[in-house]
């Protein structure tokens, strides 16, 4: 990626570095904002890369995928008066200098080699950070993954539109520096899987993620032509889409990401379905205006009721509603209330299920580990779960679904690790 130096420049000079630094309280992983943005502006762009390391490896990734508008740049304090100072930018520009010039190259070990071995499973966010960490604490870690390649949703999730997959290499690369031992195409299962990692491997840390849709439960979600967002996004085995009608239901990350691949692949129409406002929707505004940009239909504040099927089961019809936001008592967000006799029906071939993402209960219902009600690893304040030398994080220990915060929880667990005598 090309940047402007000026711009940059001029784009660090607007940051006040602020005492209290409130955008790196915002941001999960903590970077600290302030002094990688002084470095830029004292030209020591190696220098702001060093700082950003000691919490992220993701610059090149976090600088482009993050919202940064809901985190650092959130609560940046320019930004009350007018604009806040352009974090994720600054920080795409660091990442970008940084592979280019091998700086992650030369990122060493910082302990000796405790001779300490880990098995992580699962190479998204989380599992990739984790194994950073503990490598460069003198561990010998590896990393086993499902897929043909690490990565987990940054690579078999969020498009390339979005982020190039050769940033995940990059990463790769890293690790593999770092001589962690990386086995794609692994089949974790359950408990056996478990038992024969617990006999090799000084602890276990799972990390495998939550990627399956999960449904609503409403009439007609069993026909063909209901997909799952996730599903479709990792498999990439999208339906002929030319000159149909889609519904994505959702307004989170997947629904946007789903609804951004499908606009791509020439359907007549692609309408997002989302129960609330524009302004409670969790995915960013810039990727709702580029959606709308793109030719997305947004329908807030309206629900979907019912999916009617053709004599084949076929998709061909759905039922929504309309919704009102109400404040109910003890919620902290307004609550959609579907309105009575608002119904009304669209033509419809595909429906995409993206209201969120759950973990694998196959493996999940093999595991002799104790869960919680929603069906997630139950881990301590140490991630550490009921069997002392099996640790979890990420999306299915219930953790926060954002790529740095799978990427803090992983480090967080990591450490937990490392402080065990
Ligand atoms: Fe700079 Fe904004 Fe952070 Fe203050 S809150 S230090 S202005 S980025």
């Amino acid at each position: 990626m090309n940047h402007d130096i000026n711009d940059i420049k001029e784009k660090s000079e607007y940051c006040l570095n602020c005492n209290h630094k409130p955008c790196k309280n915002a941001c999960p992983l903590g970077n600290d904002i302030p002094r990688f943005i002084e470095r830029i502006r004292n030209n020591d762009y190696e220098g702001a890369f060093k700082v950003l390391i000691e919490t992220s490896i993701f610059s090149p990734i976090c600088g482009r995928v993050c919202p940064h508008t809901k985190q650092c740049q959130g609560s940046c304090v320019r930004g009350i008066k007018g604009e806040s100072v352009s974090i994720g930018e600054l920080e795409t520009f660091i990442g970008d200098m940084a592979i280019e010039n091998g700086w992650y190259d030369k990122v060493k070990p910082i302990k000796e080699n405790n001779n300490k071995k880990i098995a992580v499973v699962g190479a998204g966010p989380s599992g990739i950070m984790a194994a950073y960490t503990l490598a460069i604490n003198g561990f010998n870690v590896t990393l086993f993954e499902k897929q043909e390649k690490i990565g987990g949703i940054l690579r078999y999730g969020i498009p390339e539109f979005r982020l190039d997959k050769k940033y995940i290499d990059e990463l790769e690369k890293l690790l593999l520096n770092l001589n962690i031992k990386i086995e794609c195409k692994y089949s974790f299962n359950g408990q056996a899987e478990l038992d024969c990692l617990k006999a090799e491997y000084d602890f276990v840390l799972l990390s495998f993620g939550a990627n399956y849709s999960s449904k609503m439960n409403i009439e007609g979600e069993d026909l063909d032509g209901v997909y799952g967002g996730n599903e479709l996004l990792e498999n990439k085995d999208f339906p002929d889409c030319k000159d149909k009608n889609i519904a994505v239901i959702g307004g989170g990350n997947v629904a946007m990401d789903t609804a951004r691949t499908l606009i791509r692949l020439s359907p007549r129409k692609v309408s997002v379905i989302y129960r609330r406002s524009r302004k409670e929707m969790p995915a960013e505004n810039k990727e709702i205006e580029a959606a709308e940009k793109e030719g997305i239909e947004f329908l807030f504040q309206n629900n979907i009721l019912k999916i009617f099927g053709n004599e084949e089961n076929k998709v061909n019809k759905i039922e929504c509603i309309k919704t009102e936001l109400v404040q109910k008592e003890g919620d902290t967000r307004l609550s959609p209330v579907n309105i009575e006799n608002s119904n009304y029906y669209m033509d419809m071939d595909y429906v995409v299920m993206a209201v969120g993402s759950k973990t694998d209960e196959r493996i999940m219902n093999k595991l002799n580990l104790e869960k919680t009600k929603w069906n997630s690893i139950k881990v301590d304040e140490n991630h550490q779960t009921s069997d002392e030398k099996v640790f979890a994080c990420g999306d299915l220990a219930g953790g926060k679904s954002t790529v740095a915060w799978a990427a803090q929880e992983g480090k967080e667990a990591a450490d937990s690790i490392i402080q065990i005598k």
